[in-house]
């Protein structure tokens, strides 16, 4: 029996707790459909309707089923691995009124009052010496080990009225343990004994980390009709894990290559090694336009090149509808949301609109618009940068959700399904700009 698709998504959130897993998890399906595995370094012999990926820097992932070998282009889906949250400092370790805490640096922008009376614990990846060479293994305590606590109200009186301000450096490190009763000193590198614990490696043999906080509690439904996902990282996992399974649910022979491409960084801008600022996807674009064997391969495929950006969508909050644009208030499970802005800060276009629209009616999929209120500030996405990048057309999607950037986000259920549906579509027809 196969496993419905929200619960392989809920699957896959829980799994993901940073970057590094959600990619590892990628891999895992992608190998297991016979997609093959590729390396940056070496010579690459792709051939036509063949299926590969590749990883760079173990948090950013592209896939793809090649096309006829042709300068036919490619059909790319883009999204992020990473999600805002807090990431530990190299020397995390302190004392402080018997508390032993650990010190945390703000990656991205979250909700940070969100972050407080979570049960937490900590994953990423581990360097370690082995054999002469340093060698990179991901890293996770399924246990709850950290806790950021409120103040108390009693100490706190204005909280309710004037909210809570948290100061990033003084009140998001987490408690992590207490001093030794027996007035004892304890180890002063904590968090080394328990990554050596856990690895069941020698102290000695760790020559580096990168980890961050994640909260423990799994990926759950509710609402009355169990219509509401609420879990972390829903941006932007959930468009990752859409993408993901329209490549691998069929088989895409056609002229152009299907391709996905998971990015790191979008959070923080996307400019680095493997984020969508880098040369990470033009270079694989590149080597998938070499094997056109044709004058001016690169820039003919990427004339014939299209892109859907997929990220998380702001649906209106009942509770503060003045936030939204009142002829763009967009719905948990009423389908995928087009996001326009004027200032392109999304990518779409009129004419990459009217594409996706098309790919929605052709699967009988409702779709949705979306502005940002005119005065505020609107977020943006890997959308832009892809668009420059490469000089191709963009839309930028997603589906509808609340509390974006939460420790805890909720979507709707069946607006995933019908993502798929579309990016499905996106991969098959023949000519994406026919109607
Ligand atoms: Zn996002």
């Amino acid at each position: 029996m196969s496993i419905p698709i929200i619960t392989n998504l809920m699957n896959y959130l829980d799994q993901s707790v940073t970057a590094y897993h959600a990619v590892i998890n990628a891999e895992n399906v992608l190998s297991a459909k016979g997609f093959q595995k590729l390396a940056e370094k070496e010579a690459w012999d792709l051939k036509p309707n063949c299926k590969y990926y590749m990883i760079r820097g173990e948090s950013a992932l592209a896939a793809w089923q090649m096309g006829d070998g042709t300068t036919a282009g490619v059909r790319l889906i883009g999204a992020h691995t990473d999600s805002p949250g807090l990431h530990l400092k190299p020397n995390a370790q302190y004392s402080k009124n018997d508390y032993i805490q650990l010190g945390v640096e703000v990656y991205g922008g979250p909700l940070l009052a969100s972050w407080m009376d979570r049960d937490l614990s900590l994953a990423g990846r581990v360097i370690l010496k082995d054999a002469g060479q340093l060698k990179i293994v991901p890293f996770r305590i399924d246990e709850v080990l950290l806790r950021v606590p409120q103040l108390a109200i009693h100490l706190n009186r204005e909280v309710n009225d004037k909210g809570l301000i948290l100061n990033k450096q003084k009140h998001l490190p987490p408690i992590f343990t207490l001093e030794n009763l027996t007035g004892d000193p304890v180890d002063q590198d904590l968090v080394k004994i328990l990554i050596a614990q856990t690895l069941q490696v020698k102290k000695i043999a760790i020559a580096g980390w990168q980890l961050e906080c994640y909260d423990t509690q799994k990926a759950n439904l509710s609402g009355l009709k169990q219509e509401f996902l609420v879990s972390g990282r829903i941006d932007n996992l959930t468009m990752c894990h859409a993408a993901l399974n329209a490549l691998t649910s069929e088989d895409y022979v056609s002229p152009q290559t299907s391709m996905i491409a998971l990015f790191d960084n979008e959070e923080i801008g996307s400019s680095t090694q493997n984020g969508a600022a880098s040369s990470f996807i033009r270079d694989i674009i590149q080597r998938v336009a070499d094997t056109a064997d044709s004058k001016h391969a690169l820039q003919r495929s990427l004339a014939n090149s299209v892109c859907i950006s997929a990220d998380g969508a702001h649906a209106v909050h009942p509770n503060y509808t003045e936030y939204h644009d009142p002829q763009h208030a967009v719905k948990l499970n009423r389908g995928p949301v087009i996001k326009v802005n004027a200032n392109h800060r999304y990518a779409t276009s009129a004419i990459t609109s009217a594409m996706f629209e098309q790919l929605c009616e052709d699967v009988n999929i409702p779709v949705q618009h979306y502005i940002h209120k005119t005065d505020l500030p609107c977020g943006s996405t890997i959308g832009p940068i892809t668009a420059s990048g490469l000089g191709i057309p963009v839309v930028d999607v997603g589906n509808a959700m609340l509390s974006m950037h939460s420790i805890r986000e909720t979507a709707g259920v069946d607006d995933h399904e019908m993502m798929i549906k579309v990016m499905q579509q996106f991969f098959t027809k023949e000519d994406v700009f026919s109607v």
